[in-house]
């Protein structure tokens, strides 16, 4: 989820503006629930980068409203593009949470090339400590190391890791599945 080519001092300037008290940011039921995402709708919205940003979606959050909900690569992927995601709204994600993908209920940690990266410019990865972020991608990935390895390939998006060093820190945690 790319948006901007700005560097990390000018995100930095934006959030601590945007965001001068701390919110809560906590992994619950599986899901990174981000207190910061409904003002903030960054990584929803419109997309700079050519390379569209996948977003699998599951057997069962699949059904005649999906083309609704989401732009498609495929009948089985959501794509986050120029035009951001068919779902954002004013307020933020306008579904409910059983039909997002998975990618978004663990944003701003990132599963690319099968490890788990942290999105550094999201305002929450900015302001908040990275031992937060740390301690729960140690529990996302023994989550989805529960599921089964075709699974994990599937919601893995595959970048050049070269591409990834401007906006995503490698949390050094690889995930398998089983
Ligand atoms: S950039 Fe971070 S805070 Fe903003 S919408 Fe995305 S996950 Fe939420
Ligand atoms: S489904 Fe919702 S949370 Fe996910 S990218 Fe779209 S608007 Fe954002």
């Amino acid at each position: 989820m790319d948006n901007d080519v700005k560097d990390e001092a000018y995100y930095r300037k934006l959030w601590t503006g945007m965001f001068p008290v701390r919110l809560k940011v906590a992994l619950e039921d599986g899901v990174l629930v981000n207190a910061y995402c409904p003002q903030c709708r960054f990584c929803c919205g419109p997309q700079a980068e050519e390379k569209p940003f996948p977003m699998a979606l599951l057997d069962r959050q699949i059904s005649a409203r999906t083309p609704d909900d989401f732009y498609l690569l495929d009948s089985r992927t959501a794509s986050l593009d120029r035009r951001g995601c068919k779902s954002l709204g004013p307020s933020g994600c306008r579904l409910e949470r059983p039909l997002r993908p998975l990618a978004c209920g663990l944003f701003p940690l990132v599963l690319v090339n099968r490890r788990l990266y942290l999105y550094k410019i999201c305002p929450a990865s900015m302001l908040e400590p990275l031992e937060t972020f740390q301690a729960m991608a140690a529990q996302v990935k023994a989550m989805l190391e529960a599921l089964p390895a075709a699974d994990v390939e599937r919601i893995s998006i595959f970048r050049d890791p070269e591409d990834l060093k401007a906006k995503y820190l490698d949390l050094g945690l690889d995930v398998a599945g089983s």
